[in-house]
């Protein structure tokens, strides 16, 4: 793995590069908990639910055998999820060097808390910035993908329009015809209404906080300029870092530029509602642990950890095209 990530070692870097890598540190910084660390962490039961709506994207769209690309694929921690797709080929692609290195171990299985059954997979991992490097330079004898995935990152790349554009233009490029993008990430409309119902600049309840700089002391964000609009998101035991706004009617139209048309987005909240209702989901939910007995509520789910889940947002892309009979 290693495709020229490492920021720290050249000069003058530019703003949004050095966004980038404080990005990449945080997450880099964050060492692999204990099973008794991650039980007793107060954001569990929305860890759980977050998994449950990963599981359920992966079910819906994946299919054995499948070339599966995971952008910002941080510690692997789908990886299981896609093993139970019995997909046939996974490429891990994250900007920090900390998370590709714990997701090859969780691949190769050679951790006491991992210690499981091999991969049924061949995969490969490369440590770059998914939202600047042009991945088919270094994805061409892998490429074209059946899916692709991006769970809580593409909103990363929203800090300028080149980012966002070549975030998309990556997923095009790797993607085949009528090829697959699941992701999730925050909901803008959401987090702008909590804003401006806020008093001030700032938001949260017991887990979270979002705070917004003076700069948009207005609560005032012109279609004209929809990148680079900077919050800073704190969840406990999880975030701390900056993230960028995707207003998602702009991301839709910017998709479509990409050859990329929009199937479904739903907010977390209609998203758990909709498919608790299936009895292939529910069973799920229920051995996960997430929802208590699995019923259509947040029994043990804290009433601050299901106001953040309403904070995201599930889309699904498809590539314009037809997929090849052969
Ligand atoms: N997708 C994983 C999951 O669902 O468990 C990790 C999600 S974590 C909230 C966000 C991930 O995005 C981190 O692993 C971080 O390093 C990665 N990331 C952020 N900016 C990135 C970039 N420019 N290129 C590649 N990865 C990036």
């Amino acid at each position: 793995y290693g495709a020229g990530g490492g920021y720290g070692e050249q000069q003058g870097y530019s703003e949004e590069r050095s966004s980038a890598q404080r990005v990449a540190d945080h997450y880099s910084a964050r060492s692999n908990q204990t099973l008794e660390e991650r039980e007793s962490s107060p954001i569990i039961h929305l860890k759980k639910l977050n998994n449950w709506i990963k599981s359920v994207l992966i079910q819906l769209y994946a299919r054995p055998g499948h070339c599966v690309l995971d952008l910002a694929c941080g510690k692997g921690g789908d990886l299981i999820k896609w093993d139970k797709a019995k997909v046939g080929y996974y490429v891990g692609v994250d900007i920090a060097e900390g998370s590709i290195k714990d997701c090859m171990t969780r691949y190769n299985g050679d951790t006491d808390q991992q210690r499981r059954k091999k991969f049924s997979f061949p995969a490969r991992l490369l440590c770059t910035d998914c939202y600047e490097a042009r991945l088919d330079e270094y994805l061409y004898e892998d490429a074209p993908f059946d899916i692709c995935s991006c769970q809580f990152a593409l909103h990363y790349s929203w800090s300028t329009e080149a980012r966002a554009r070549q975030a998309l233009a990556n997923v095009s490029a790797l993607l085949r015809p009528g090829g697959i993008f699941i992701g999730t990430m925050p909901d803008a409309n959401v987090i702008i209404k909590r804003l401006r119902e806020s008093e001030g600049l700032e938001f949260g309840n017991s887990v979270y906080w979002i705070s917004f700089g003076e700069e948009y002391a207005e609560k005032k964000f012109p279609a004209s300029r929809p990148f680079g609009i900077k919050y800073k998101f704190h969840l406990e035991d999880a975030v701390d870092c900056p993230e960028w706004v995707v207003p998602f009617h702009l991301f839709k139209l910017l998709a479509e530029e990409y050859d990329l048309e929009l199937v479904l987005t739903k907010n977390f909240h209609e998203f758990v509602h909709e498919y608790l209702q299936k009895p292939e989901f529910t069973e799920l939910i229920r051995r996960l642990g997430a929802l208590g007995d699995g019923r259509q509520d947040q029994s043990t789910l804290s009433q601050d950890e299901w106001e953040v889940s309403y904070l995201y947002l599930a889309f699904v892309l498809r590539k314009r095209g037809q997929p090849s009979t052969q």
